[in-house]
Parts: C-alpha cells; sequence; structure tokens
C-alpha cells in the first residue's frame, strides 16, 4: 500500500489501493489505483438520510414532485423511445429508483399494455406515485430489496440511481438476475468526464456537488462492470435529441454526446439468452424460408 492510500476496498475491482481524491461536505471521495473508479469511500449515513429529506421530497404532496414531472417530460419521453428501438411494446418493466414516477408516467402513455413496477425509498414518493398510477406495483422498498423479488421483467430501468447505491456491482448482478433472457437493461448516470465536470470540478451540481452521489462513473467503467455482471451487447446511446435541450442546443449536444462529454451517459444492455435457446434460434434463423414456410 502507497504511503497516503486509504485502507477501503473498491467497489469496481475491490483493488485496497485508493487514493485520496477529495474531500467534500460528509463524504471522502477516493480514487482506485487499479481501474480508476472515483467513489466516497466515507461518509456519514446519517448526513446522506438528511441530505434526502431535504433535496428531495418532504412529503407525498411536495410540489418539487409535480415541477420534476413537468420540467423533464423529454427526457422521460425520450427514454421511452431508446426502449423503444429495442422493443416495442415490453410485457413488463421495473423501473428502480422511480423518484417522482415521470418515467412510469410517460412510459404509460407510451405504451399502455406494459406491466409496470417500481422501486423506490422514499416513501413520500411511493405514496405520491400510487395515487397518481394505482396500477404500480413496489416490490421492493429500496434497490437492496431487489435480491428477495420472485419476479422477471422484459425491461429494467436504473435512471440516474447507480451512482446513489453502496454497492453498485451487487446491484447490476441482481439487475441481471432479475431480467427475463433476452431483457433489457436502460442504465442513465451523471457522465465524470462530463463537460460540466471538467469546467466546475468539485461544484458541478449534477455530479461531485450533490452530497447524495456515493460513485462517479466513467463510460469505461460503467463497460467493465456490465460486462462483468453478465449483461451483453452495452451500448452507450449517442443520438440527437430526448432530452430538455431544444431547437440549434440539440446539435452541440449531440457532438458532446459523440466524444463522450455529455452531462449523462446512457446505455443499453441485454441479458443473454441461454445458449441452448440461442442455438434453437440460430437454427432456426439458417434453415429456408420454403422450408419453414411449409
Ligand atoms: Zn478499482
Amino acid at each position: 500500500m502507497a504511503e497516503k492510500d486509504i485502507p477501503c476496498s473498491c467497489p469496481v475491482c475491490a483493488s485496497r489501493q485508493c487514493r485520496p481524491f477529495a474531500q467534500t461536505d460528509h463524504r471522502r471521495i477516493l480514487a482506485c489505483r487499479d481501474c480508476g473508479h472515483v467513489f466516497a469511500g466515507l461518509y456519514s449515513r446519517d448526513e446522506l438520510r438528511r441530505q434526502y429529506a431535504q433535496r428531495y421530497y418532504d412529503t407525498k404532496d411536495d410540489p418539487r414532485i409535480d415541477a420534476w414531472i413537468q420540467a423533464n417530460r423529454r427526457v422521460w419521453r425520450g427514454l421511452c423511445q431508446a426502449i423503444g428501438t429495442c422493443i416495442a411494446q415490453p410485457r413488463s418493466l421495473l423501473d428502480i429508483g422511480a423518484g417522482t414516477g415521470g418515467f412510469l408516467l410517460a412510459f404509460h402513455e407510451y405504451s399502455p399494455t406494459t406491466v409496470l413496477a417500481a422501486i423506490e425509498s422514499s416513501s413520500q414518493a411511493r405514496d405520491a406515485l400510487r395515487e397518481k398510477m394505482p396500477q404500480v406495483a413496489f416490490v421492493a422498498d429500496d434497490a437492496e430489496g431487489l435480491d428477495s423479488v420472485t419476479e422477471r421483467f422484459h425491461v429494467i430501468t436504473l435512471l440516474q440511481t447507480l451512482e446513489h447505491v453502496e454497492d453498485p456491482r451487487r446491484l447490476l448482478r441482481s439487475v441481471h438476475d432479475h431480467l427475463e433472457a433476452d431483457g433489457l437493461l436502460l442504465l442513465t448516470v451523471p457522465n465524470r468526464w462530463s463537460y460540466r465536470s471538467l469546467l466546475k470540478g468539485m461544484r458541478d451540481e449534477f455530479n461531485f456537488a450533490n452530497p447524495t452521489h456515493l460513485h462517479f462513473f466513467s463510460g469505461r467503467i460503467l463497460r467493465r462492470l456490465l460486462s462483468e455482471t453478465g449483461f451483453v451487447r452495452a451500448r452507450r446511446l449517442r443520438s440527437m435529441g430526448g432530452s430538455n435541450v431544444t431547437g440549434p442546443g440539440q446539435l452541440p449536444q449531440w457532438l458532446l454526446r459523440v466524444v463522450g462529454l455529455s452531462a449523462e451517459l446512457r446505455f443499453l444492455a441485454w441479458r443473454p439468452l441461454p445458449v441452448a435457446a440461442r442455438s434453437l434460434r440460430a437454427i432456426a434463423c439458417n434453415q429456408p424460408v420454403r422450408i419453414l414456410s411449409r
């Protein structure tokens, strides 16, 4: 262990060689010397709880809930379309960290036949969403509770959620295990290498300056985690639009996405089919059409 290293295990590669990166509010941010992941190695759970209550929802009628839903309608719609390009009408969808429920409301409009489920740790947000969408099933109280859920889902979404959990590898493994074979994950996180972070550093409210964020992901680290937790065909979304930016501003945003400097990273990844099912599908696809049509 180098002289100034902090005795802490990297949540991505389990290396014990983590150097101090920054001290900010209640979090001591570390950087792994082996894989480069940046994360809150030490933090106050009490302060985290206090920050969640203060920054998010006080009551189920908190006006910030509806304001947030309205302000991000274009984002929700863009995310629905990203799923729709892969699966036109998913049988079921679980949104982990559903928050205000803005995305689930939009998805119900987009695909009314999809059976919807949610996990949300704020009881105030859960109550607000139950009033708006009584058909949504709450399958666990928080992301860690996913382990004990017995159902599987056609699509699972983790929208701006993975940066909040203590153990992202464990959650991604559990998400993988709760997808149907050939099921789809849509994952979004703040980009550690975004133009905002490069300009503002530790003052970037979307990233390091949010005291509830415990991880600061790069595209490279996300790809590694997705691959090591069993996902295949992981793809970073780079298409234009699908955000609050409208008009000519969409062009620079698209360019930032192309070069990997966008504020948010969006990934699609799949749970693979079992080997036997893949073989059967390959055989079926190779059969001549005239034989299949008899
Ligand atoms: Zn590491």
